[in-house]
């Protein structure tokens, strides 16, 4: 076989917010691929980087009061921290404000510029006058002017699916400053797609699966458009040579990324850059990603690539998007989970097995249905894999002295699993790993029932075959061999636990084809504990309290992305659309399993209405009765896990701890109101 030379990369994590259970889903699918290849003795370097620019993280860090590299740091740090829980094997790991990217970055716009792939053209954008910042459309909200929906973002309409720009919404909100945006020209510049739409068309064949070849198509059809790649300041990211106050677009820089990170390991520890980037290599280059970024890695990243005088990619693997218990991921569901709180109470391997067994090749969404994933991981690994080796270590300590027999009693049974190592090396490779666990399954169960007609147990008792009895744990033990060494690239650390057990150095594929004999084994423990229902169950509830820590009723809390600490001004018409009402508490109690909350019932002057407040540690129920509050009594409904909060009350708090309820003076009635 011919050594291979393989460069790998999975998307760039956003560096303003937690990894969580979807992003996992790519990390494992290229994690296995990387493991699978460096297991064949290919050699393959496994680069990613956090993505560092743009609005958001400019926006965030500024709320929080810090500067937006060292926001960007810290988060790093904890995706790198979630990487290695997870046990995703990267080489290199980096942000893209690194300076290899801020270099790789210019020279490719200036090759780009000079090759006339650039061109400038003035847009109208809007523009927040109080922040003096052009907004992107996410950045305005209003109401759709097609359906009349309110509190739409600026590019679409959740509601009826109309696209349109910002300032066609009716009443467009900058969400940064709370504001009307103007409109106002800005020249920017633009790539030329369209120079290499001949090029692209040739290079996509055998790029891409069939799937997204007919998206391709499509986009073809429909033209290649101008792609806008600079921003103007303020905006964190990379200033664009020779133009002041304007900057590279986060989408520009990012993909670039991946080249950043490996010139990084390049230099770190003295590989060749061109070996893996350069026009003429003779490596392969794949991008693992989902498949809502399809449109820039199969055309904008190929395009810049190839006019920048760069290698192209191999190939771009694209897979779907993760569903939990058979939906989209929700806060409030308690399904929207952070890699980290999974990792805190759930083994990872167990996760990263149950994604392979649901990884196909396309991009097909795949499912986390927590019963069927803690059935299938008790059912496979625990009863089906480590069970072979429970069930035949203490034989060959007791009559075999810890040693293995010198030969197997059916080679035959041995041969047949070590002939699978094919068929599921193209199950690895063709990125098949539903297909390939199968097959590893059905041999543990050849396995199992090997054992189950030896029937060791009852063999053992009579002393005379006692080396009939070492020779079927022998063979036992090898078959568990061959299940270990499929599934490591999958479950890493129950591999190296049983490698351990086993006595022997790293496996690696080659090993399919070698049994283990006349060696000692150690002692067996457990190599896996079986997955406790109640861990996930946690898992889940966790989720839900962090989601309505953020969120809870009562509070002046609002959507992090939506405002910023310090409240821009406002004018008094948008202040008069905020309901504010005098009500009084007739009933105040405790909520079951909400440490925060208490339930308000309050008499609105005639109407009753339920309010969940995050005030328990403040209050005592008893007290509030009968007392007044002001509710803010037109604030959307809101349902949580324990009912629908219909308003919310408000109180004062600050640094320290402490929660304040506001009360009008003597004489105010229910239903008043306040302005
Ligand atoms: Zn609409």
């Amino acid at each position: 076989m011919t050594k291979r030379k393989i460069l790998v990369t999975s998307a760039l994590p956003y560096a303003n917010d937690s990894l969580h259970l979807g992003h996992v889903v790519e990390y494992v699918q290229t994690d296995v691929w990387v493991r699978f290849q460096r297991m064949r003795g290919h050699t393959v370097w496994y680069v990613c980087a956090s993505d560092a620019h743009g609005t958001p993280t400019m926006l965030r860090a500024e709320r929080e009061g810090v500067s937006p590299e060292s926001l960007i740091e810290r988060i790093s740090a904890e995706h790198r921290r979630d990487f290695e829980t997870f046990r995703i094997s990267v080489d290199n790991y980096i942000t893209t404000h690194a300076p290899e990217n801020e270099e790789l970055t210019r020279r490719i716009y200036e090759r780009l510029n000079a090759a006339g792939h650039i061109r400038r053209r003035t847009i109208e954008q809007a523009y927040d006058d109080v922040k003096q910042m052009f907004l992107p459309d996410r950045y305005v909200r209003g109401t759709c002017p097609v359906c009349g929906m309110p509190d739409q973002y600026g590019d679409s309409c959740e509601r009826c699916g109309s696209t349109y720009t910002p300032m066609d919404l009716k009443d467009p909100v900058s969400v940064v400053s709370g504001t009307r945006p103007s409109v106002k020209q800005s020249e920017h510049l633009f790539f030329k797609l369209g120079d290499f739409e001949r090029d692209l068309k040739e290079w996509v064949r055998d790029r891409v699966d069939e799937a997204m070849v007919h998206k391709l198509d499509e986009w073809f059809r429909a033209g290649l458009k101008d792609w806008d790649i600079s921003r103007d300041a303020p905006y964190f990211g990379f200033e664009i040579p020779g133009e002041p106050g304007k900057f590279f677009y986060v989408w520009f820089d990012a993909p670039i990324g991946y080249m950043a990170s490996f010139l990084n390991l390049c230099r770190r520890i003295g590989l060749d850059f061109d070996e893996y980037w350069g026009p003429d290599s003779d490596a392969e280059l794949y991008h693992f990603i989902g498949k809502d970024i399809v449109y820039f890695h199969t055309l904008f990243w190929p395009a810049v690539l190839g006019g920048a005088g760069f290698r192209r990619p191999t190939a771009v693997f694209a897979h779907g998007f993760l569903t939990v218990n058979g939906q989209k991921m929700s806060k409030s569901r308690g399904t929207f989970i952070n890699a980290a709180t999974f990792a805190k109470r759930v083994d990872p391997d167990y996760l990263r097995y149950y994604f392979a067994s649901k990884l196909g090749p396309n991009v097909d969404d795949l499912d986390l249905s927590f019963p069927d994933f803690v059935a299938k991981v008790n059912s496979d690994l625990v009863g089906k894999v480590v069970n072979i080796a429970s069930r035949c270590a203490g034989f060959v300590h007791r009559l075999g002295a810890g040693r293995l027999a010198d030969a197997l009693p059916s080679p035959a049974l041995f041969d047949e699993f070590a002939a699978s190592a094919d068929e599921i090396a193209a199950d690895y490779e063709g990125r098949n790993y539903a297909r390939a666990m199968r097959r590893i399954m059905a041999l543990a169960d050849r396995a199992n029932q090997y054992i189950d007609e030896q029937k060791p147990w009852i063999a053992a008792k009579d002393d005379a075959n006692r080396d009939s009895v070492v020779g079927v744990c022998t063979l036992g033990l090898n078959l568990f061999k061959q299940l270990v060494l499929y599934l490591k690239p999958v479950v890493p650390e129950l591999a190296a636990r049983a490698e351990a057990f086993l006595g022997v150095e790293p496996l690696s594929w080659a090993d399919a084809a070698r049994p283990l004999l006349g060696r000692p084994i150690e002692k067996f423990r457990p190599l896996l504990e079986r997955v406790d229902p109640k861990a996930v169950d946690a898992v889940i509830d966790e989720t839900r309290s962090l989601a309505e820590a953020r969120s809870q009723g009562g509070r002046m809390t609002t959507e992090p992305k939506a405002q910023p600490e310090e409240q821009a001004e406002i004018d008094i018409e948008l202040f008069s659309r905020i309901d504010l009402r005098v009500a009084k508490v007739v009933k105040a109690e405790h909520v079951e399993g909400a440490d925060k909350l208490l339930k308000l019932t309050l008499d609105t002057g005639g109407a009753q209405r339920t309010v969940f407040a995050g005030i328990r540690k403040a209050y005592d129920p008893a007290q509030l009765e009968g007392r007044l509050v002001v509710l803010v009594a037109n604030l959307k409904p809101r349902k949580m896990r324990f009912g629908v909060s219909e308003g919310m009350v408000l109180a004062a708090s600050g640094d320290g701890p402490g929660v304040f309820l506001l009360r009008p003076d003597d004489g105010a009635e229910p239903g008043m109101k306040v302005s």
